[in-house]
């Protein structure tokens, strides 16, 4: 069996395209389609201060990476990482070393940013006193903290690693909830209002799978072991997640729709600011405060 493009064993089974390819071939496919988004979606432009959100997993790495090699080729924007430690002990202490280690190994200036500093303890100690779910908590906060530290540090774009495993599983969450407006903020560039207190958020990842992700970042050593945050199994999106193997046509029908959606949920959306900290949010007290007071109360 050989590489559908040259006589070099496969080292991936592209299943949706039903083709082997080796691992220069491979990376050609993979390095190729995210280029392409960053193009044909304008993720990137002139004079961009773009941050990555670094966790130190596969995706973030992989994608630090490849924005990395994209800055060297065509030197019109700025690069730098943003990283939030969460405090989740066991998990995050090693992948934020892995964050440093690669950050200082390729001249990357990394910004970190801990729940400990911003709200007052970290999130293993915040869910000892509370029973919301890990991530129902963990999702505001850390959204929260890449939104305001990102204007606070003048970058002009945020670019996560979420992948098209990611968005076909939220996409799913949303149907089921019967929440289409959510959805609407979705897409390759996140949001549906231009807004300058929200940063607007590229997902250079998005038409590629967790395999595919994982199979380059382990074939160019970006990572040598797997982790998994203790509580990603334990929420709703993993529910979901067990639900899903039509990844590819979820997002493709969901591309086709996504200009009407955001054409017509533009002008029902009305942004305030939230009366605590003056962050944007759709009510009065946006959900990261909410949460901050419940702690606060115990
Ligand atoms: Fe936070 Fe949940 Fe992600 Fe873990 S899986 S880092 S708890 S949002």
């Amino acid at each position: 069996m050989t590489c559908k493009n040259c006589l070099e064993k496969p080292v991936i089974n592209l299943i949706n395209n039903n083709i082997k390819l080796c691992k220069k071939h491979f990376n050609k496919y993979f390095e190729k389609k995210v280029f392409k988004t960053i193009k044909d979606y304008k993720l990137i432009g002139k004079n961009d201060k773009v941050a990555v959100g670094l966790s130190g997993g596969k995706f973030s790495l992989t994608l630090l990476s490849l924005l990395l090699k994209l800055k060297n080729k065509i030197k019109i924007f700025d690069l730098e990482a943003i990283a939030i430690d969460e405090g989740i002990k066991g998990y995050r202490d090693k992948t934020l070393d892995n964050a440093i280690k690669y950050c200082g190994e390729n001249n990357v200036r990394l910004n970190i940013f801990s729940y400990k500093e911003e709200f007052g303890n970290t999130l293993d100690n915040f869910l000892k006193k509370s029973s919301m779910k890990a991530c129902s908590m963990c999702g505001p906060f850390r959204r929260y903290l890449l939104n305001k530290k990102s204007k606070e540090l003048g970058f002009t774009k945020l670019a996560t690693g979420h992948n098209l495993d990611d968005e076909a599983q939220t996409i799913m969450m949303n149907y089921f909830r019967r929440n289409l407006e959510t959805s609407a903020r979705l897409g390759p560039i996140t949001g549906i209002l231009k807004d300058k207190r929200f940063i607007k958020r590229i997902k250079p990842l998005y038409f590629l799978t967790e395999k595919e992700i994982a199979t380059y970042a382990f074939l160019n050593n970006l990572i040598n072991e797997f982790s998994e945050c203790p509580h990603s199994s334990d929420s709703y999106r993993g529910d979901v997640r067990d639900f899903l193997n039509k990844k590819h046509s979820i997002i493709t029908s969901f591309i086709e729709i996504l200009p009407l959606l955001k054409e017509h949920f533009k002008n029902t959306l009305e942004l305030k600011n939230c009366k605590i900290c003056d962050e944007p949010c759709s009510q009065e007290i946006c959900q990261t405060c909410k949460i901050v007071e419940i702690l606060k109360k115990r």
